[in-house]
């Protein structure tokens, strides 16, 4: 069986400077390097290799996603401040930048583009092991960490080769808006999201889904067979819908004791997770996005990659 091939940001550094919470207030920011480090740890056994992208097809991709103006800005020199016009409408500025900011966030979309080009030819299960993570990052906005979209830069990669229509399912604890926004009125891309109800959590905004896009919202803390049944849900519209490969943005923020979390599930869900995705017959790319216990993203990686190579692979 082939193990998952993974994509592992390799710059280090531009971790996010400063955060605000909901009130504006400053709390200390938790997108950091270790967290890979962490990861990286439950992955043995995994193929690792470094991300190699042409810059001409990085800055196409880009400008595939996001605003040509807002591209230009978060390129220009930063020295931690925050930027209110370039966060999404009614979410209160919470992601500074500082010098080093931009560079990460372009290795972390090259670890995305690296795992879709991958997919597309024939690998059964990539993973861009990336920060900072990017589902809240809209056409023209950053937010919770997030300044580039890696998730969609794998989605239009992925269509790109003729994989179409391509599903982009957000596990995430947070509900991706960036992702929402970015695949709204796509007849290519099923958008899906399974997570805490944002009136209560980050980003604080209603859904505002689009048709043809689907959430299932927790008010209160999911039990593991609820969340589970969500999933299952969500997979079988995929399924429906005749996807030809799954972009999964992936949060580790689930799980109890996550301190941007609220919930109890255990690192062991992610067996299931990885069980049920496995049991599609889908290509996976997987990408990404939160999850900041320290000392339980290890047993998140390894539950998920146990079991994550499709019957009948070869050795
Ligand atoms: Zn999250």
């Amino acid at each position: 069986m082939s193990a998952p091939l993974v994509f592992r940001s390799v710059a280090r550094g531009g971790e996010a400077p400063a955060m605000r919470d909901r009130r504006g207030q400053p709390v200390p920011g938790l997108e950091r390097d270790i967290r890979l480090d962490h990861i990286a740890e439950g992955l043995q056994g995994c193929r690792f290799e470094e991300p190699s992208i042409d810059s001409g097809l990085l800055e196409t991709m880009l400008a595939r996603v996001h605003d040509a103006e807002y591209l230009r800005f978060l390129s220009l020199p930063h020295n931690g401040e925050f930027n209110p016009r370039w966060h999404a409408p009614g979410v209160a500025p919470d992601t500074a930048l500082g010098p080093e900011s931009y560079a990460a966030a372009l290795q972390a979309a090259c670890c995305a583009l690296a795992a879709a080009g991958a997919c597309a030819q024939g690998e059964p299960v990539t993973y861009a092991l990336c920060r900072p993570p990017g589902h809240h990052a809209g056409r023209d906005f950053m937010g919770g960490y997030c300044l580039l979209n890696n998730a969609v830069s794998a989605v239009h990669r992925l269509l790109e080769s003729g994989m179409n229509p391509v599903a982009l399912i957000d596990l995430d604890f947070h509900f991706g808006n960036g992702s929402a926004q970015l695949t709204a009125g796509r007849s290519d891309c099923f958008f899906a999201s399974i997570h805490a109800d944002t009136s209560n959590h980050f980003p604080y905004t209603p859904e505002g889904l689009s048709s043809g896009q689907m959430s299932r919202s927790f008010k209160s803390p999911p039990t593991r067979e609820s969340w589970l049944s969500a999933l299952r849900d969500v997979l079988a519209e995929a399924d429906a819908r005749g996807c030809k490969v799954l972009v999964i943005s992936l949060g580790f923020d689930i799980i109890a004791g996550d301190p941007h979390g609220g919930w109890q599930l255990p690192p062991s869900i992610f067996a299931d997770i990885g069980e049920q995705l496995k049991e599609t017959g889908l290509p996976l790319c997987l990408i990404q996005e939160g999850g900041y216990h320290l000392p339980r993203l290890a047993d998140c990686a390894a539950f998920l990659c146990s079991d994550l190579v499709p019957a009948g692979n070869p050795a």
